[in-house]
């Protein structure tokens, strides 16, 4: 029965203590591959992201699609047996993982989902390339957006100046 390979006895290890699970590892080789650089399981952000972006200010969770219930993916079944115990695990998850989105976004992070359906060999590519896509495209618009309030800022404090300015003239008069 007990017939694994040790690489098999390698992967169900990883999988039972949640880190460095196949998915995942391809996305990190494959961002270490194109340049971009991470931290993993970032200690002081909700929900323990997977792979945390620095730079682009960006967590990146790569869910599993039945644990955290992949609308209208094939490989998110409820089992037959005990099955509202299943529907209820994966509603909490999912509930979980949206609190913490929400509170990464109010942190001022963005949170990029990928579903392991979207790595497996036909699709890995283009999730990956439209991924990089993604992360500059976030990169260039915190840049415009910041770039923005500057601007805005300036002028606001001027009209604060020009006030103060007038109020010490009246009181002067
Ligand atoms: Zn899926």
């Amino acid at each position: 029965m007990d017939e694994l390979s040790p690489q098999q006895r390698h992967n169900n290890m990883a999988a039972i203590h949640g880190k460095d699970t196949k998915p995942e590892m391809v996305v990190r080789r494959w961002l270490w591959g194109r340049g971009f650089r991470y931290r993993l399981n970032h200690p002081r952000l909700p929900g323990k992201p997977d792979i945390v972006m620095r730079k682009y200010r960006t967590c990146i969770f790569v869910n599993g699609c039945f644990w955290h219930g992949h609308e209208g993916c094939r490989y998110y079944t409820i089992p037959k047996t005990n099955t509202e115990f299943w529907v209820n695990k994966v509603k909490r998850n999912k509930e979980r993982d949206l609190k913490v989105q929400h509170e990464l976004a109010a942190m001022g992070w963005h949170s990029i989902t990928i579903w392991e359906c979207e790595l497996k060999p036909v699709k890995r590519e283009d999730t990956l390339e439209s991924l990089a896509y993604t992360l500059n495209k976030i990169f260039l618009q915190d840049r415009t957006v910041k770039q923005y309030e500057i601007l805005e800022e300036e002028p606001m404090m001027a009209a604060e100046d020009i006030a103060d300015y007038n109020k010490k003239n009246i009181n002067d008069v």
